[in-house]
This record gives structure tokens, sequence and C-alpha cells, in this order.
């Protein structure tokens, strides 16, 4: 009832906006968004998915797999992009029909029949004002045949032969009683059919006589005349007329005519006969237009009664549409159906040969296709040099899911997925100025909102987080951020970080696995072989890349000289030892060995699966300051 209120208000504001009698044939539609993943703007933004970083259309995700062929088909792609679906049934669905559609041998002609539906929505709108071209009846006369012969050729169980029919009735209505070359004004008539109307077809009788009428006059009044060049003319001021040139001014009888106008070469007249025929025709011409108008009036609000059955269709050709642009789009780009995994202690990620479906329309070279794979609460650590296709992957693996959710076949060998309640993405730096909001502060909100939100059956991709600060700061905001993903969220992750040092944490977190964009290097020239590879990165190649960006070669040279200076001067790190002396313990006295046995003591009894990584290292550094104290100095060796 809530809704039906808002509706109602919406409506009435409407009105009072507009008035007129469009307003109630304003259609609401509810959108279900509970079984929909309402993905963040961010998300949107950063997977590019309707417009790239420059904010235009050609390359994004939608501009790359769009194969729809109306206007209508678009908005229902884009929808369901912005929507995908959460449910493993709804889903496959979809993918069963596209599959139909694709297994069927006359995709082509469907897709032509669907090219020639036009915006039906908008026609439909149209029509629910009375000042429309009789041309709006006509076309979309064409478009509900087009719709009709759509579902003819579709296999799809979906359509109801009683909005199929209401479409019928509706074509052979338009088509049985508006002329095929009827005007685009209503007002000059010529719009109804003969045989529609008895009426009708007496003012059309009554006019074509009339009009005979005319030329009988015309023929008697130049035989008495003797002017060959006489004519009977009509125009909108003055009506009919006969027009006389000077030249043939003195045999005009001024005893029957009358002088209406005078003009420059020539003379317009007036006759009594002439004049009770103009009677007569006017008179039946304007019946005639009433009548037609009436009749294309009755026409028109049988029309809108049958709108909301024809909006449904329209609702179902454009998903038609969408589903045929999907099969077209897997037949062309050779895209496979994906599998969907449940959320048990088995779930998983795993597609074969992936590739980006933008990227790999752009490139002129073949795109390197990938395996990835993802375990149950899994993140992928990626590292490796700039330009590697780090985020490449990352994106391509979120487009994925995302195709995939939305009832697509997707870019790859095969894919095995599970149904992502989320997908988080921050990736890049997004300039936010405009906003009032530094670049650091938008990575941070971004972060927190993915933070906040993502479940253990989110999918979340993270790309070079914590570079808009201080190194230190930005590596500790980068570590303490993929240990919170770990312990707290435990939801598939793909992180690419230039920081090398949280490599090391594969060696506290068993879910964390590194790997690295391979790059081949020989006799110092770089190549990117955009090959995910297990591993962590062994070097960053970051001063080659600024080489390959065009930096000053003085410029980059300098570059290497300084890093080298760096590398020389990091204190090689020793590894910690704890030479605990077991001998010198032995020898102790009693008051001695107190602190000593507290702190073992302590220690073990930590209830260490009830601790965070971060509480486990506060402790670790609290006893590390403990033993350095004068207490435990004996106990160990220098
Ligand atoms: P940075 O760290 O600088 O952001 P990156 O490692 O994230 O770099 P990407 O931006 O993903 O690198 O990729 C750089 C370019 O490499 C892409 O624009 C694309 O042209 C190319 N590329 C990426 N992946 C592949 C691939 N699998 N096959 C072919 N080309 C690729």
């Amino acid at each position: 009832s809530e809704n039906f209120e808002s509706q109602a208000r919406l409506k009435k504001y409407l009105g009072q906006m507009q008035a007129g009698e469009q307003i109630l044939n304003i259609q609401f539609e509810m959108r279900e968004l509970s079984g929909r993943m309402q993905l963040s703007t961010q998300s949107v933004r950063s997977l590019e998915i309707f417009e790239n970083y420059q904010r235009e259309q050609k390359g994004s995700l939608f501009h790359a797999i769009d194969r729809t062929k109306s206007s209508a088909g678009r908005r229902c792609l884009k929808s369901w992009l912005r929507f995908p679906l959460l449910q493993k049934a709804a889903i496959d669905q979809r993918l069963d029909q596209v599959q139909m559609i694709l297994d069927s041998p006359n995709l082509k002609s469907l897709r032509d029949a669907i090219g020639r539906i036009g915006d039906i929505e908008r026609r439909l709108s149209r029509i629910s004002s009375p000042n429309i071209s009789p041309r709006d009846l006509l076309s979309l006369c064409d478009s509900l045949a087009a719709g009709l012969e759509a579902s003819h050729l579709s296999t799809q169980k979906i359509w109801s032969d009683q909005d199929l029919s209401v479409a019928r009735f509706t074509v052979e209505s338009i088509l049985s009683k508006i002329n095929e070359e009827a005007p685009v004004q209503l007002k000059n008539g010529n719009v109804i059919k003969a045989g529609v109307s008895p009426e009708l077809d007496e003012c059309f009788r009554l006019s074509n006589n009339s009009q005979e009428l005319l030329l009988q006059l015309e023929a008697r009044e130049k035989e008495l005349t003797g002017i060959s060049s006489l004519k009977v003319r009509f125009n909108n001021i003055f009506g009919y007329y006969i027009e006389i040139t000077n030249t043939h001014k003195d045999k005009v009888p001024i005893n029957r005519y009358e002088r209406k106008q005078t003009l420059a070469g020539s003379e317009r007249y007036m006759t009594q006969e002439l004049s009770e025929i103009e009677t007569k025709v006017l008179g039946a011409q304007a019946k005639r237009f009433e009548l037609e108008a009436m009749l294309f009036e009755q026409l028109r609000q049988q029309i809108l009664k049958s709108t909301p059955i024809l909006l449904k269709l329209a609702r179902e050709w454009a998903e038609l549409d969408v589903l045929a642009s999907l099969a077209q789009l897997a037949l062309e780009e050779d895209y496979k159906r994906p599998q969907f995994i449940s959320w048990d202690q088995d779930a998983h990620l795993e597609i074969k040969s992936s590739r980006h479906p933008v990227i790999e329309q752009s490139l002129e070279i073949p795109f390197k296709a990938n395996d990835i794979q993802l375990g149950l609460r899994d993140c992928l650590l990626l590292t490796g040099p700039n330009m590697a296709g780090k985020s490449t992957l990352m994106r391509q693996v979120a487009i994925t899911s995302l195709m995939a959710q939305l009832g697509s076949f997707v870019a790859c060998e095969s894919a095995k997925l599970p149904i992502f309640d989320q997908i988080f993405t921050r990736i890049g730096a997004n300039d936010f100025l405009s906003e009032g909001l530094s670049t650091f502060m938008v990575e941070m909100k971004e972060a927190a909102e993915i933070l906040n939100n993502s479940t253990s059956q989110s999918l979340v991709i993270l790309d070079e987080i914590g570079r808009g600060t201080s190194t230190y700061d930005g590596m500790s905001l980068a570590q303490a951020i993929l240990e919170h993903l770990l312990t707290n969220t435990s939801c598939m992750t793909l992180f690419a970080t230039h920081y090398h040092e949280l490599t090391e944490l594969a060696h506290s977190f068993s879910n964390l696995k590194n790997a690295h964009m391979r790059v081949s290097e020989i006799n110092g020239e770089v190549r990117f072989l955009h090959t995910l590879t297990q591993g962590a990165a062994s070097k960053s190649y970051g001063i080659h890349v600024a080489k390959l960006a065009g930096l000053p070669k003085s410029l980059t040279l300098r570059a290497s000289e300084i890093l080298h200076q760096f590398e020389n001067s990091k204190p090689k790190e020793k590894t910690p030892q704890l030479n605990f002396s077991l001998e010198n313990l032995d020898s102790a006295g009693e008051e001695e060995l107190k602190p000593a046995q507290e702190f073992l003591e302590n220690m073990k009894n930590l209830k260490l699966e009830k601790m965070t990584p971060i509480e486990a290292m506060m402790l670790l550094s609290q006893m590390q300051q403990k033993l350095t104290g004068s207490d435990f100095e004996k106990f160990f060796n220098a």
C-alpha cells in the first residue's frame, strides 16, 4: 500500500506539472531488488561498466558486449548489467534461454525481426496524447508486427497466447482502418480507409461526386466563354473560384461572374452555380474530416486500453533482444557458458583461459589468456611490475563473475564460479577533487565501504591500496587491510600491490597465495608476458616502464643510480635469534627463576585461536620488550 500511495502522489505531482491526459497512461514498474546484486557506484565506475575513466562509452564493458537491436533491448541490457542476479535458478533460466537461441537455426532472422521492433514504449507513450499523427499509429503497427514475428521465430515458451492475440488484434485494427499513405496530420483527412464506416463512405461519395460536378462546370464554362485557359481552383482563404488571365478579360460574362480578387496577371470570379457546389463539397469534406477524426480517436482509445498488455509484450521483446544479443555475442566472441558452484566447503572459482572482454577487443595482438583459481576464503596476492597486466587480470575476474550472474556466457574456455552476493572493487586512483575529497581520502573511504559491507560470499578486488600516502603509512594500511580481509571477512579476494613486503604474509596465512605476472628479461630487454604465475615477483621494473613512457634518458639513468644507492644502503636483515640457554636456567637461584617461569607460563596459556594477527603482533612486541629487560638478560647468550 505504501507503493500505491507513492505512485498516487507521484502521479498527482506529474499531473500538476503537466496537466493532460498523458498522465493517466503512466505505467509504474516495480523493480524487485531483493534477488539482485546492487553494485556500488564505485564498482560500476572502477570496472568501467558503462563508461571508461575518460567518461566515454567506448572502452566500457557495455559498449564491448552490447549486440542489442532495439533501444528497449539496450535499456534492458543496461539494467541487467547494473543489477546482476543472485539466485542460481534465475541465472540458469537466462542462460538456458541464451543457449536455446544459440542452438536454434534462425538466430539471424530472429535478430532481423527484433531490429524492426523499434521503441514500442515510446510509441505507446506518444499515443497517450490525443494530438498524434496517423503515422504514429502506423509505426506502432510496424513495431507490433515485427514483435509478433520475433515471438514466432523464438523457440522460447514464454509468450502468453492471450497477450499475443491482443497485439495481433491491434495490428489488424490499424492495418484495416488507417490508410498506409496517411498524411502527417490528422486534420486534413485522408487517414481512414474506405469501407471502415458506411457514413464516411457516403461522405467520400458525396465529395467525389462534387469533384465530378466541378470538372463538368469547368468544361462547360470554357465552352460558354470560349476561354480555353479558364480554370476552377481552390484556396483556403477564398474557397473555390474561376481564374481567368487578363488576356481574356473582355470575354468574361459580367452578368453571371462576380469578381472576387484581382491579381497581377489574372482575375478571380465566383458564379452562383460554383457557390452551390462549393457548399456541397465543403460540407461533405467537413463531415468527412469530423468522421475521420472520430474514427481515429476510437481506434486510439482502443489501443490505449490494450496499453498494459502491449507494454508487457514490449518488455518481453526487449528481454528477447537481450537474450539474442547475448547469444550473438557468445557466437562472435567465442564465450562459454559458466557453471555455478554452491557455497559449501568445496566452493571455489576456476576460470580456464580467462580473457578480459573489453581489452581483448581493443588489442591488435592476441590477448594472453590465463587460468585463475581461488579456493574458499583464498586471497590471491598479485605482485609484479607496472604494465604487467595485474589490473587487467583482476578486473577480468570481476567482469566474468558479473557477466555470468547477469546470465551471459563469458570470455574463457570454461568457468566454475560461486554466486557472489557482492563484487567490490577499488582500482586505480580516481580523481574526485571536484567533490572536495583528496585522492587518498577517496581511497580510504572506498576501502572502508568494502571492509564494512563485504561478507564471506563477496568478491573483493583491491588494486594498489595505500599508494596515496607515505610508503610506511601506506604499507602498514595495506597490510592491516589485507589481514582484516583474511581473518575477519574471509572472502575470495584479489589484491595487487607494489609492496613486496606483503608477500611475506603467506607464511602466516595459508589462504594467502602469492602470484605475479611474468616478465622476461633478456640482455636488459624487458618483455611483459601477461602470464599469471605462482609465487611472488622478484622485481618491480618501474624504471623500465618509465623508459617506455618516454622520460628523458638522463633522468632514468639517474633514477637507476639512486635505486642502486638505496639497495646498497639497506641494512641486511638479520634473522632474529633467540638463544635461550637451559644451562643458565639450571644454575639460577629460585628468586631469579620466578620471572622466567611466569613468562613461560603466560606463553603456554595463550589462546592463540582467539587472537587477531594484530593482537598477536602486539603481544609479541611486549614480550620482546620484557626479554630485553635486566631480569632476563642472563638467560640469553649475547
Ligand atoms: P600498473 O601496476 O601500472 O597498474 P598493471 O600490472 O595493472 O599495471 P594493466 O594495466 O593490467 O597492468 O595492463 C597494462 C596493459 O597490458 C593493458 O592495457 C593491456 O594493453 C596489456 N595487457 C594486460 N593484460 C594482458 C593480456 N593478458 N594479454 C595481452 N595484453 C595484456
